[in-house]
């Protein structure tokens, strides 16, 4: 009887054991989209889409690692022009993460003088967006994977934004989760040839004024890569 005890104790560690090292040793792919000479949005301020995306990678990798994760970080120093060479320079990772901070349709800029220079900006949306793609070989866990970030951002405070699904042209995309701010976005590249799940996060909306100054402040991006942390975290337990 106590051998049986002894036994199981020792198979539950072991479980254990195998169990933390299948979510401490995960390789999680950090892709900062675009690069400076197509740097993506430009902000309400006149700052690029790229250089959002490499602070709030940088943040975000430093808390992933502190939790044991190893990251491959993709594009950080602006050198990664084909859409392609990101999800081949991800090859052996678990999961394929996309880092991007959003803009709206033209149709709702509005513009003002910074400097005597004309900048846009729009003040009626606010909130992340996640999209994964069913076109991704592992587009179910893809799925969850997006489900579990959006959720741990909604519990950090964070709101998701329900731009994406109005019905105009450029937009007009279909909910996969609408709670979670998750949508499907089939065609999008890096999301279709990951060989592995991916998901890509719009951080927030950089054309908000106000929501520009606060995704620059250092305690945003640290509150924002927790709560993606988690997430990624919460789904390796699950999966
Ligand atoms: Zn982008």
């Amino acid at each position: 009887m106590v051998n049986i005890l002894k036994q199981t104790v020792i198979g539950l560690f072991c479980l254990c054991f195998v169990f933390q090292t299948s979510v401490h040793a995960a390789v999680i792919a950090l892709d900062v989209g675009h690069f400076p000479a197509r740097p993506g949005a430009v902000s309400a301020t006149g700052e690029t889409e790229f250089e959002f995306n490499r602070a709030l990678a940088i943040v975000l990798r430093q808390v992933l690692q502190d939790r044991g994760f190893t990251v491959n970080m993709i594009g950080e120093s602006g050198d990664m022009k084909e859409l392609e060479a990101r999800t081949r320079a991800a090859k052996g990772a678990d999961i394929f993460l996309s880092l991007h901070h959003d803009s709206v349709q033209p149709r709702y800029l509005e513009y003002r003088e910074i400097k005597g220079r004309r900048q846009h900006y729009c003040d009626r949306f606010s909130g992340f967006s996640l999209f994964v793609s069913r076109i991704n070989p592992d587009a179910a866990q893809s799925l969850r994977c997006a489900v579990s970030i959006g959720k741990s951002l909604r519990q950090a405070g964070f709101t998701p934004s329900p731009h994406h699904a109005e019905p105009i042209p450029g937009e007009n995309r279909l909910f996969a989760d609408q709670l979670n701010g998750v949508y499907y976005f089939d065609e999008l590249v890096v999301l279709k040839t990951a060989a592995m799940p991916a998901v890509l996060i719009e951080a927030g909306i950089i054309v908000n004024r106000t929501d520009e100054a606060v995704l620059k402040q250092p305690q945003t991006r640290k509150k924002i890569s927790t709560a993606i942390a988690d997430g990624i975290e919460e789904f390796f337990k699950k999966r």
